[in-house]
């Protein structure tokens, strides 16, 4: 397996789908270690996502000191009392999902002098198991993060239920993205990619087809 192939290839599928695409992949490197993720970094891919702080930690600290231009995504549920290491780390985070979360980002950028870009995650499905806010949430969600925090915020990310259909939630999130007039929308995997470009995903999050199956 080689991963700078599958990213090739991942790329020309979405360009040969979308030939004005402007989609940026975002490399979900979590679980893979730095030797394994490595010929991507050094392909000069810029974009990688981890779900977890503590992770990411120790495997991109010392690499983002000596290669400014990485970017560092924040996929996965993040809560309140890791905010501040996060802000450390990361440069996008893409699961903005409770005024708490948002009130300590805010506070700790502050005091970093840094900027993040945020994605509020909805809960499409409603399910238990899965971070993000309703949709009936959003509008004082939205207001709240950007009107009295004033946090960057892009755009909207889910993760659809694993029911076989992702079209109908691609199809509900990239209505609600349109009609709050974000720029960016952070939804598509491995399995469902070019469904997601479809419905205007300006950021995939891909792991496995890039770098394996996680064990
Ligand atoms: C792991 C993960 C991905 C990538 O999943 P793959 O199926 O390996 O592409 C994308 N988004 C989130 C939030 C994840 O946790």
């Amino acid at each position: 397996m080689n991963i700078i192939t599958n990213f090739e290839k991942i790329k020309q599928e979405i360009k040969n789908n979308l030939p004005q695409s402007e989609v940026e992949v975002i490399a979900v490197s979590k679980t893979f270690s730095i030797e394994h993720i490595m010929p991507l970094i050094e392909y000069g891919h810029k974009h990688f996502g981890e779900n977890k702080v503590q992770e990411a930690e120790s495997k991109w600290k010392e690499l983002k000191k000596s290669n400014s231009n990485l970017n560092l995504h924040m996929i996965g549920r993040l809560q309140s009392n890791k905010a501040k290491k996060a802000v450390e780390l990361f440069d996008f985070i893409h699961s903005l999902d409770s005024e708490k979360l948002a009130n300590e980002l805010s506070k700790r950028q502050k005091e970093k002098g840094k900027n993040l870009g945020y994605y509020i995650q909805i809960n499409l499905g409603s399910e238990e198991q899965k971070g993000g806010l309703e949709i009936n949430e959003l509008k004082n969600f939205n207001d709240y993060c950007v009107n009295k925090l004033n946090l960057s915020v892009l755009g909207l990310m889910a993760i659809p239920p694993n029911d076989k259909n992702p079209e109908k939630h691609f199809k509900r999130i990239s209505e609600l993205n349109k009609q709050f007039n974000f720029r960016n929308l952070s939804i598509g995997m491995s399995n469902d990619y070019l469904q997601a470009i479809k419905y205007g995903a300006s950021h995939v999050r891909i792991g496995s087809a890039i770098f394996g199956s996680r064990s």
